[in-house]
């Protein structure tokens, strides 16, 4: 071979790698990618978040961007903010019946559609995003949850992970499990269940209300999210002592599509929304990471203080769990099958986090 030849032909095939293996007439332009650029597909994805929503529904617009520069524009992703196309938790539905193509939400919303759908947010005292995301992609995770899901001709993916979320604001220091009785607390959930067999009187409330139910007293606790989040509700104006979580250790969000739209797009389009879906949920849960960061600092310099509930709670916490858990298996096959699941994964994954991550995050 002459060396031009051979610098020629090394270029091509160094370009191929960089291009994931695209031969050299693809890249051309002579051949085609299989998508179809002629006709451009359009897909209507609500949500149950206002416009701009921070890290939530900053995060799944910028999923419609990726696709969009994934696919050379001929996978057009519209997302509406809620009560654009559909309120906020008509999205199930509508994408269901195929009204809207999509939803970005949070699985725990559709308990009483199927008790089973909570755990797919995640269970309380249990498995971290991280965990979470080996369940759903090399335990029976996803499996479970898109057969459950197929029955509403629904296909989920992880959209996003809020990563381990405070356990809330209280107005009076909690010290023992005498001061749950009767506490009210805005906690939805199965962490609310776990609570309520604490004694607590778990009350929902739409997010617009918290602030002022705080403030008058109506409820004497909330939780909300995390640092970034809180902040942005004032909550730290009302009530003074902010715990650290035990509820909601890694609340999934999810990105989920019409089943039969979905299989109707081509190949390359639900890779192409399978990894930008990837994407956005490292993102998202990287970018919780460095604002709760630096809203804990922020929090940190105004009057408050941030405490551990006493193990004696943590500890009813984790039976009362197991209570609950048993109660809803009892009344849902479909409880049953996914929380053993999760409780199998757990018992799997747990002794290996607990002498990597959790042992140098103890020493360090
Ligand atoms: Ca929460």
């Amino acid at each position: 071979m002459k060396r031009r030849d051979f610098l020629i032909g090394a270029g091509a095939a160094g370009t191929a790698a960089l291009l994931g293996g695209c031969t050299r007439e693809q890249i051309e332009g002579k051949k085609d990618f299989n998508i179809n650029r002629q006709r451009k597909v359009k897909l209507k994805i609500a949500t149950s978040w206002p416009a701009h929503f921070p890290i939530m529904g900053t995060g799944v617009e910028r999923f419609a961007e990726m696709v969009n520069g994934m696919s050379g524009g001929s996978l057009e992703i519209k997302i509406y903010p809620k009560n654009i196309l559909v309120p906020a938790l008509a999205v199930f539905d509508a994408t269901s019946s195929g009204q809207i193509d999509g939803f970005h939400s949070g699985p725990y919303y559709w308990k009483g559609k199927n008790p089973a759908f909570a755990l797919f947010s995640g269970a309380p005292l249990r498995m971290t995003a991280n965990e979470l995301s080996c369940w759903m992609n090399y335990g029976d995770g996803y499996e479970l949850w898109r057969e459950l899901y197929a029955k509403y001709n629904l296909y989920p993916f992880i959209g996003g992970n809020t990563g381990v979320q405070m356990g809330g604001w209280f107005r009076k220091p909690i010290e023992s499990l005498e001061d749950l009785k009767g506490l009210k607390m805005r906690i939805p959930g199965l962490g609310g269940e776990v609570f309520a067999k604490l004694g607590v009187n778990p009350i929902l409330l739409p997010a617009g209300e918290i602030y002022t139910a705080l403030e008058r007293g109506t409820i004497d606790a909330t939780e909300w999210v995390g640092p970034a989040l809180d902040i942005k509700m004032g909550f730290y104006k009302v009530a003074k002592y902010y715990y650290t979580g035990w509820h909601e250790p890694g609340s999934i969000l999810e990105l989920t599509f019409n089943k039969a739209r979905f299989d109707r797009l081509s190949d390359e389009h639900k890779e192409i929304i399978r990894y930008a879906s990837e994407a956005m949920t490292s993102q998202m849960y990287h970018e919780f990471m460095d604002k709760n960061a630096k809203a804990l600092k922020e929090l940190k310099s105004m009057d408050i203080e941030i405490r551990d509930f006493p193990p004696q709670i943590i500890e009813a916490a984790k039976k009362a769990l197991l209570e609950v858990a048993n109660e809803q298996s009892k009344k849902s096959e479909d409880f049953k099958r996914v929380f053993d699941s999760m409780e199998s994964y757990y018992s799997l994954i747990r002794p290996w986090s607990d002498i990597s991550e959790t042992k140098f995050c103890s020493i360090r």
